[in-house]
């Protein structure tokens, strides 16, 4: 089986373990740059961007990071992780800074303030099955791709119709969703499936 770490930082790392798992991965939390050595890809879960960008820097995890990235590791971000993701950050804090890597503008807490989360659904070329039936929480949107960003999801309905939710670049990956809390494992086998292509 892959060996897939969650970036264990702050965030839902628990349920992206457990997801990682029933999709057949030999999941396990990265906290130390001796456990990301150890791991074939890596899941940024959701949770809080600027902590997770100020954690990053405490456990001296950013630069291998970086470097993983740079020589191809495969790494699926969700929701704060797809901000982690993001060459340009819009509204973030002036001091977060992400591990970069898709070429791709993003809004943090795009959705509106008001709405603190709410479900929507959304399909996903090349996952077979139907839409995602999804849960945002203070997401963020993509409002600029570069060329090499495949869209791989909009939002198909409501007020955030047309908005782009998932994207790859090569072995990254990013959802401004949470599939991790909704129990729909087809996202985290798609990425297993990424992972142990590129071992
Ligand atoms: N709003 C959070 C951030 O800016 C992301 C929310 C989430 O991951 N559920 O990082």
């Amino acid at each position: 089986a892959p060996v897939i770490g969650v970036l264990a930082l702050q965030g839902d790392v628990r349920e992206h373990t457990a997801a990682l798992a029933a999709a057949g991965a030999d999941a396990r939390p990265v906290r130390r740059p001796g456990e990301l050595d150890l791991v074939d890809g890596l899941v940024i879960p959701g949770g809080e961007s600027t902590t997770i960008s100020r954690l990053a820097d405490v456990f001296e995890l950013r630069e291998p990071i970086d470097k993983r990235i740079a020589d191809g590791m495969p790494v699926y971000g969700s929701c704060a992780g797809m901000i982690m993701l993001a060459s340009e950050v819009l509204d973030g804090r002036p001091d977060q800074r992400a591990f970069a890597g898709i070429e791709m503008t993003v809004r943090r807490n795009a959705f509106g303030r008001q709405v603190h989360s709410f479900e929507a659904p959304v399909s996903v070329a090349g996952i077979d099955g139907g839409p995602f039936h999804v849960l945002f929480i203070r997401a963020p949107w993509v409002e600029r791709v570069g060329q090499g960003v495949e869209v791989l999801g909009t939002v198909t309905e409501g007020p955030a119709a047309g908005r782009i939710v998932a994207v790859r670049q090569g072995n990254l990956l990013a959802t401004s969703f949470h599939p991790e809390l909704t129990g729909d494992r087809r996202l985290h086998a798609y990425f297993a499936d990424l992972v142990r292509a590129a071992v």
